[in-house]
């Protein structure tokens, strides 16, 4: 099975979700030459997808890192079942946008400020929310504000999700009004232009 991208080297795809991917990867030039393997798992612990170096080359230069970007093929959320194939294109998108975006968030960081930063993770609450914050603001500030609001909404507007879960997600990550404001802030030029 052909698994690699034609448009981006050093980039492994699964087929079903290149043409979001690439997408998604066309907001962020920096990462052209960025070794990145997107990669189905049955179950991840904590959300539909989790951006991670791949350990044994935290010690490269950030650039010479290779990443993985690891989706759930379903997920729940309180009891109810979402697919990759039920997720509307645009969501889709702009999850994977955010992804990338915390893959820029560890291009900015050396080796062992990385390895903090996953400690901080998992045992630091409030840390949570930052990094969430950080990966939602590089992808806008690539010019995929539009899709970053499409995957805000779809949770939100989401009328069977509990308050206690939306409330959740408006706490650790960028509000839509966030979003809005952030796009008006950047220039023209690099807005998206649909
Ligand atoms: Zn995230």
């Amino acid at each position: 099975m052909e698994k690699t991208s034609e448009t981006f080297t050093n980039k492994r795809i699964p087929i079903s979700i290149r043409k979001e991917v690439e997408t998604a990867l066309s907001y962020f030039p920096d990462l052209k030459n960025v070794p990145i393997e997107f990669k189905f798992k049955e179950k991840l612990e904590r959300s539909f997808m989790q951006a991670q170096p791949e350990f044994s080359t935290v010690f490269n230069k950030p650039k010479r890192r290779r990443y993985y970007i690891f989706i759930s093929s379903s997920f729940n959320i309180e009891g109810e079942k979402f697919t990759i194939d039920t997720v509307p294109k645009d969501v889709l998108i702009g999850w994977i946008g955010h992804e990338l975006g915390h893959i820029m968030d560890y291009l900015h960081r050396g080796s062992l400020n990385l390895i903090w930063f996953g400690i901080k993770y998992i045992f630091v609450g409030k840390h949570i929310r930052e990094a969430e914050r950080a990966a939602d603001v590089f992808a806008v500030n690539h010019g995929m504000g539009d899709y970053i609001l499409e995957t805000k909404n779809f949770i939100l507007n989401h009328t069977s999700l509990s308050e206690t879960y939306k409330n959740r997600i408006k706490r650790l990550y960028l509000s839509p009004e966030d979003i809005l404001q952030l796009t008006q802030e950047l220039a023209p030029s690099e807005k998206i232009s649909s």
